[in-house]
């Protein structure tokens, strides 16, 4: 450490003298220390490492070194201090210089991560979305769907007759809509995960079984469940959501150091995207997107609200227990209800407003 060589001026002071001579204290490699007279370079004193220790660190006062026969050095600089000061003995005197940046710090830090997460990084993200090139929706798209086959699909037990009229009966209402159609394309799957139908970055939609079974007298409400898909791929809320993710995870390897770790988080971005749920207002966006475009198809959001109510009753929900949930604590709930409403927190909003939505005045 080249700085441990440099020489520091102070003063040196005989044990029990008053008198003080302007002085240069050298340390060495071996950590011992030479003082000499500033005026002439008159030897004043030598020590070794051992025969020597540090004067309390009292801040906005100098570091004195004191010698094993009392004598001791006082450097001009008060900010100065020895290498051989040991970091624990640095702390306190550093706390104590900078209490105002420890206190700024405590209060700062989570106030940043706190706008970082919930303000900067959702807006840069929303921002930054509408320049990804489509190629990384495609992609990740198709990667998605790969690891849902993988993991979580099996292949379709509906007819292929009935596939083709959920099929033709949409790529109907795509048209109407000027809704590009090879974009929105339908996938048939069978799941464990029950009556669903998700959408992914690139405009692909899975239907599970479970909501062709549920939906199949009721093909109107299996479309407005689809306009809502589209609507998060439309408002690109997947890519938003990873976006955020991954943004999120590169703060925190920043600011913690974890790079190597926040490369493997970010990998695992991808696989998560499937089981977080859209905040609130990305489903009110897509819920917003649906009740517009059955408005122009000349249906109504109610459609959209039976099939939520569908929807809520195939996951083992009625909607007086929905209610009874909301007013009151405490009592038994099964597992299904809760894990449904940990899921679905307003679903009971969500088809109240589609029951009174209005079409904006024209
Ligand atoms: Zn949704």
């Amino acid at each position: 450490m080249a700085n441990q060589r440099l020489p520091i001026a102070g003063t040196f002071q005989l044990a029990g003298r008053a008198k003080a001579h302007p002085a240069i204290a050298r340390i060495n490699d071996n950590g011992s220390v030479q003082i000499t007279a500033a005026e002439d370079q008159r030897s004043l004193h030598y020590s070794n490492a051992d025969d020597m220790r540090y004067g309390d660190i009292i801040p906005g006062l100098p570091a004195e070194l004191i010698f094993a026969d009392g004598a001791r050095f006082i450097p001009h600089d008060t900010a100065y201090r020895w290498p051989g000061l040991s970091s624990a003995q640095r702390l306190p005197a550093w706390l104590e210089a900078h209490w105002l940046t420890v206190l700024a710090a405590i209060i700062l830090v989570p106030g940043f991560i706190w706008v970082m997460v919930y303000k900067v990084i959702p807006a840069a993200a929303g921002a930054s979305v509408q320049y990804l090139p489509d190629v990384v929706a495609t992609e990740l798209g198709e990667q998605t769907l790969d690891l849902l086959d993988r993991f979580y699909m099996e292949p379709t037990q509906i007819s292929d007759a009935q596939q083709e009229k959920i099929i033709a009966d949409w790529q109907a209402i795509l048209q109407q809509l000027e809704l590009p159609r090879d974009k929105f394309r339908l996938y048939f799957r069978d799941s464990s995960i029950g009556a669903n139908a998700l959408a992914l970055p690139d405009g692909s939609v899975i239907l599970t079984d479970d909501i062709v079974g549920l939906m199949q007298d009721h093909p109107e409400q299996l479309n407005a469940v689809l306009l809502h898909e589209i609507g998060h791929v439309e408002y690109k809320h997947s890519l938003k959501m990873l976006a955020q993710a991954t943004a999120t995870t590169m703060m925190f390897a920043m600011m913690f150091g974890d790079i190597e770790g926040a490369g493997e988080m970010i990998l695992g971005v991808g696989s998560s995207l499937l089981q977080s749920a859209f905040s609130r207002d990305m489903e009110r966006e897509a819920d917003a997107f649906a009740y517009t475009q059955l408005d122009k198809i000349g249906h109504s959001p109610h459609d959209f609200a039976n099939a939520m109510r569908a929807l809520m009753k195939s996951h083992g929900v009625s909607e007086e227990q929905l209610q009874r949930h909301k007013s009151e604590q405490g009592e038994d709930h099964s597992r299904d209800l809760l894990e449904y409403l940990n899921s679905h927190p307003d679903t009971l909003e969500r088809i109240k407003a589609a029951e009174e939505w209005q079409p904006a005045a024209k």
